[in-house]
């Protein structure tokens, strides 16, 4: 065997556990008793990047490789999400890499999810074929449960790079939010809330148009819808959820009008920026899982949380706003489609009015699942955002997590589980966005009826969209017929 301990392994730790702590840093696995430079074919391994997560190789032949998930800093209960490159490959290299320490055991791997896979020359991320991949419970580690897939390299000079889920990092927000920001639109603003632990920015954005002044001197209260996502780093879709719920909210489109002149939008895409950038499945940099501190947020375990619940609070105290929704993004690592968990409630109408949101939604998007949604006052939820808030803030809001699955989803009508896709995370988030009309035009605070400004051409072409089922009596059923939705 080569070098097991290369990367900082706890030899002393008293804990029957391996202890992987750091990321591998361009670390090259020789074989056993090989002293030279490392030739052509001898992998490198890296994963000290932003989100990179491997926290240790071991070499068991020339084709199989042991690999570590490093755990959540200052928690090593959380080892899911991992995301590293490898280098320095021979063409038509084959290998078997063996995750072999994930901390879950119930997976989406046992339902055909796959790992992803991109590289210097296709940079697009792909999913490695299932019939390269096998989840099973293996003697050699524990019983635990390892996944294995096998893959060739197929071009020496490229740098391959294998991946949990779709990455979408601290920066790739930051250049997402400047680029928004350079469009100077009247109706977008963006704010640093608080700033984390590393000094990384909390953002908030928020989405309104500006009201003029007959409007501004009416006593009519604002109308605010507040989402967050990304409180579990790992959970990578959230954030292309929201970044799809904010590219409709900001575009030209007909219904993103109506709901900009109607509603404000505040919106924090990242919760926990030091985890996503630290490559955590979980936790934020001090080991914690912020969704179970809402309730008595630290201003100094949890900046973010306690920044993010202050203005909450706030809202729900100010005498000018009406607090509506607050919708949490995550991603789920053992359900398909998207769907959301709500609240019960004594109050029976209350539960009524609190179910018309995911009804909607599901009329909608043909990957969200009424059936996957569930509304609960579960013990292990307490301290979420969606309970804690769903407990404090004033009666008339309503507090939902939403989840998407890190895999696929089936729509009603296929029998075949489409994978998800970056396109497709952000395609649910644009559905979201819109029910919001939906629901304003139910309760009758937006008006059915279109004006001029906001009937766009007709367009049929194709369109699969099934929103208009809802929505026949309404004039606003020819906004759905819209290319933006049929991709
Ligand atoms: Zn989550």
């Amino acid at each position: 065997m080569a070098d097991k301990r290369a990367e900082s392994v706890n030899s002393d730790s008293d804990s029957t556990d391996d202890v992987v702590v750091g990321n591998v840093n361009k670390f090259a696995v020789v074989p056993s008793g090989y002293t030279g430079k490392p030739k052509k074919g001898h992998l490198i391994f890296d994963a000290c990047f932003e989100c990179g997560n491997l926290g240790r190789v071991d070499y068991i032949s020339e084709l199989e490789y042991d690999l570590f998930i490093r755990p959540d800093t200052c928690n090593p209960r959380f080892r899911v999400w991992f995301n590293y490159t490898v280098e320095n490959v021979r063409t038509d290299q084959r290998i078997i890499f063996n995750i072999v320490n994930f901390s879950k055991t119930k997976s989406l791997y046992r339902e055909g999810m796959t790992p992803l896979v991109k590289s210097t020359s296709r940079p697009k991320w792909t999913r490695i074929p299932a019939k390269n991949v096998y989840y099973y419970r293996c003697p050699d580690h524990r019983k635990n449960y390892v996944m294995s897939f096998a893959f060739c390299f197929d071009r020496e000079e490229d740098v391959y790079q294998f991946s949990y889920c779709y990455p979408y990092s601290y920066s790739k927000l930051q250049n997402y939010l400047d680029n928004l920001e350079k469009k100077n639109y009247k109706f977008f603003n963006r704010e640093l809330l608080s700033l984390t632990v590393q000094q990384r920015r909390l953002d908030l954005i928020t989405i309104a148009q500006p009201q003029d002044n007959k409007q501004e001197s009416s006593d009519e209260k604002q109308r605010i819808i507040f989402i967050t996502a990304r409180v579990h780093p790992g959970e990578t879709p959230s954030s292309y959820v929201c970044q799809g719920i904010i590219d409709f909210l900001v575009s030209n489109h007909p219904i993103a009008k109506v709901l900009r002149e109607n509603l404000v939008f505040k919106i924090i895409p990242m919760l926990n920026p030091d985890g996503v950038y630290l490559g955590n499945y979980r936790c934020s940099l001090m080991g914690f899982d912020l969704n179970r501190h809402w309730q008595e947020p630290s201003p100094w375990a949890h900046p973010t949380l306690y920044a993010a619940k202050n203005l909450l609070m706030g809202l729900d105290r100010d005498s000018k706003v009406n607090l509506e929704f607050y919708i949490d993004i995550h991603a789920h690592s053992t359900l398909m489609n998207g769907f959301m968990y709500g609240n019960i409630y004594e109050d029976l109408d209350r539960l009524e009015r609190h179910s018309i949101f995911p009804k909607l939604l599901c009329g909608n998007a043909e990957d969200f699942s009424m059936t996957n949604t569930n509304f609960n006052r579960d013990a292990m939820k307490a301290g979420t955002g969606r309970r804690t808030l769903g407990g404090c803030l004033d009666e008339s809001a309503h507090c939902y997590t939403l989840e998407v699955s890190f895999y696929s989803y089936q729509t009603s009508t296929a029998s075949q589980f489409m994978p998800y896709t970056e396109e497709g995370y952000m395609k649910l988030g644009r559905n979201v966005a819109r029910t919001f009309l939906d629901f304003y035009k139910m309760t009758g605070y937006i008006s059915t009826k279109p004006s001029s400004s906001i009937v766009p051409k007709p367009y049929n072409i194709g369109s699969r969209d099934r929103a208009g089922d809802n929505n026949s009596e309404s004039g606003v059923k020819n906004l759905y017929d819209d290319p933006y939705y049929t991709r």
